[in-house]
C-alpha cells in the first residue's frame, strides 16, 4: 500500500470521521490500521497494538477466523443476495433466526432483522408502538430511556440514546421519549449506600410512570449493563425493582444487549447474568464479531403474536442479508463450539478481574468495574472523596487513552473513565499484557498530570 503519509493525507482530504473532530485528525493524521489477528491490530508500519476494545465491543470471537471469510465467499457465490420482505425467505435468515431464538432466553424465540443496532432500536421504537396499537392501546407511545445511555446513531436510536452532545446536533430527542438518570454509584451516589442508590434511581422510573401517565408509557429500554456511558454496573437493587415495576405497569422491558450480547458478561446474554426478563432484545455486535453488519429486534411470542396480524409496514433492504446471517451463522457456531462464553465466565473473566481490580492501587484510579470482559476504572484526583478533576470532563481520559494509544494498547475514554471490552479469545497471558501497558499509560498519564 501507499506510505502511511500519503495514506493519511487522503483519509483527511475525502474521509469524513464518526465521533471525531477532523480538524484536529487531520493535524494528527490517523492510525492506519491494515491487518489484524486474534487480538492484535497491525498498522500501516507494521507495529503491533493489543486491541482492548474489540474493535468497538463487538470482535468476540477475535481477529482473523478465515472460517467465517470462507462462508461469505461461499454464500456470496451461491445466493448473494435477497430480501425477505413479500413472502420470500431464504436459508441463511432461516437458519440464523432459529439459531438466535435456541440460544435466547425465554419465549424471546422471532427475530427482525436489521444491519446494525441503530437500524433494529429504530425497529423497536416503530415496533413497541404498533404492539400497542394492536392491543387497542395507541395512547401508549412513550418510550423511557436513561440519560448517558448510547442506543445508536439514526434520529430514532440517537433519541432513545440519552447523550447530551448528540441530541444537541440535529434535533433530538423525537416526541414521546423521555430519560431518567442512570445508575452510576460512584460518581453520583454521594453518602447513599450502593443499595439504597440503585434502589432510588429504579424507582426513578416509576415516578416517571406515574408522571407520564401509565397509559401513556410503552416500554423502558435499557442496557444491561450501559457500555459507551461507561461501563455502569448498577448496584444488585436496581434490576430486581426496575422489573418489578415494569411488570406491575404493563410496561415491555427492552434490553439493548448490543454490547453486552453473545457472551460478554460471561453468559450468552446480558440479561442472564442479571437476572432480567426482557420481553424484546436488541441484538448486533457480537452477532456477527463484526465481521459483517448484522443486528435485530429478538421479540417474545406474545409480542410476536400480537403483531402477527398487522402489516408491520417496515424493514430494510439488508435485512436477514443471506451474507451476513451465513456468517453470523458461522460466528455463533464458533462461539459455541470452542466453548468460547464458558471459558469467560469460568476462567478469563475472573482472571481479567483479579488483575484488573490490581489496578485500583495505582494513585489516579478511584474505582475498578468489571463484569465479564467489559471493565472501566474511574479516574480520580482523590480516591477517598469520589472527587472530579478541575479539568473539563474528559480531558484527562483523553491524555491516558493517547498514552494507553503511545503504548500499542486501545482502551477508550468515557469521560474520565477508561473503559476495556477485549475480545472474549483474549488469553490469560494476553491479559498481563494488556494490564502492563494499561498501568504503564496510568503511570504516565499521572506524571504528565504533575507536570
Ligand atoms: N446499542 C448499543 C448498546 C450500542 O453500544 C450501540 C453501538 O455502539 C448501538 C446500539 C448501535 O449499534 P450500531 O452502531 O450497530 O448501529
Amino acid at each position: 500500500h501507499m506510505p502511511t503519509a500519503e495514506l493519511q493525507a487522503l483519509d483527511s482530504a475525502h474521509h469524513m470521521h464518526p465521533f471525531t473532530n477532523g480538524d484536529e485528525l487531520a493535524a494528527k493524521g490517523a492510525r492506519v490500521i491494515t491487518r489484524a489477528k486474534g487480538v492484535y491490530l497491525t498498522d500501516s508500519e507494521g507495529v503491533e497494538i493489543l486491541d482492548g476494545m474489540a474493535g468497538l465491543w463487538c470482535v468476540n470471537i477475535g481477529y482473523g477466523r478465515d472460517e467465517l471469510a470462507e462462508v461469505a465467499a461461499r454464500q456470496m457465490r451461491e445466493l448473494p443476495y435477497y430480501n425477505t420482505f413479500f413472502q420470500t425467505t431464504h436459508v441463511p435468515a432461516i437458519a440464523l433466526a432459529s439459531k438466535i431464538a435456541e440460544l435466547a432466553p425465554g419465549d424471546l424465540n422471532h427475530v427482525f432483522f436489521a444491519a446494525g443496532g441503530s437500524e433494529a432500536n429504530d425497529t423497536n421504537i416503530r415496533m413497541v408502538r404498533t404492539y400497542w396499537d394492536a392491543k387497542g392501546k395507541p395512547d401508549k407511545k412513550i418510550i423511557i430511556s436513561r440519560k448517558n445511555a448510547y442506543h445508536g446513531s439514526s434520529m430514532g436510536s440517537a433519541s432513545l440514546g440519552g447523550m447530551a452532545g448528540m441530541h444537541a446536533q440535529g434535533g433530538m430527542p423525537i416526541p414521546d421519549i423521555h430519560h431518567i438518570n442512570q445508575p452510576d454509584w460512584w460518581a453520583e451516589g454521594g453518602d447513599m449506600t450502593p443499595e439504597a442508590f440503585g434502589l432510588a434511581r429504579a424507582q426513578e422510573l416509576e415516578a416517571a410512570i406515574q408522571d407520564l401517565g401509565e397509559d401513556r408509557v410503552a416500554a423502558f429500554i435499557a442496557e444491561p449493563v450501559q457500555g459507551a456511558g461507561g461501563v455502569i454496573v448498577a448496584p444488585d437493587s436496581y434490576w430486581p425493582e426496575i422489573q418489578r415495576i415494569c411488570d406491575k405497569y404493563e410496561i415491555l422491558l427492552i434490553a439493548d444487549e448490543v454490547i453486552t450480547g453473545f457472551g460478554r458478561t460471561g453468559n450468552w446474554f446480558g440479561c442472564q447474568t442479571l437476572n432480567i426478563r426482557p420481553d424484546i432484545m436488541t441484538i448486533a455486535k457480537g452477532l456477527s464479531s463484526g465481521y459483517q453488519p448484522v443486528g435485530g429486534s429478538v421479540v417474545s411470542d406474545e409480542v410476536a403474536k400480537t403483531l402477527g396480524g398487522v402489516e408491520f409496514n417496515h424493514g430494510y433492504t439488508y435485512s436477514g442479508h443471506p451474507v451476513a446471517a451465513a456468517v453470523a451463522l458461522e460466528n455463533l457456531r464458533i462461539l459455541e463450539e470452542e466453548g468460547i462464553v464458558d471459558r469467560v465466565r469460568a476462567e478469563t473473566a475472573p482472571y481479567l478481574a483479579e488483575k484488573w481490580h490490581s489496578l485500583g492501587d495505582h494513585p489516579l484510579v478511584g474505582e475498578t468495574r468489571i463484569v465479564g470482559m467489559m471493565a472501566s476504572l474511574a479516574l480520580t484526583p482523590d480516591k477517598a472523596s469520589r472527587a472530579k478533576f478541575a479539568s473539563d470532563p474528559g480531558t484527562v481520559g483523553y491524555i491516558c487513552r493517547e498514552r494507553c494509544f503511545a503504548n500499542n494498547l486501545i482502551m477508550r475514554h468515557v469521560g474520565d473513565r477508561m473503559v476495556i471490552s477485549p475480545p472474549l479469545v483474549i488469553t490469560k497471558a494476553e491479559i498481563d499484557t494488556l494490564i502492563d501497558r494499561a498501568r504503564r499509560a496510568l503511570d504516565e498519564c499521572h506524571a504528565q498530570l504533575r507536570e
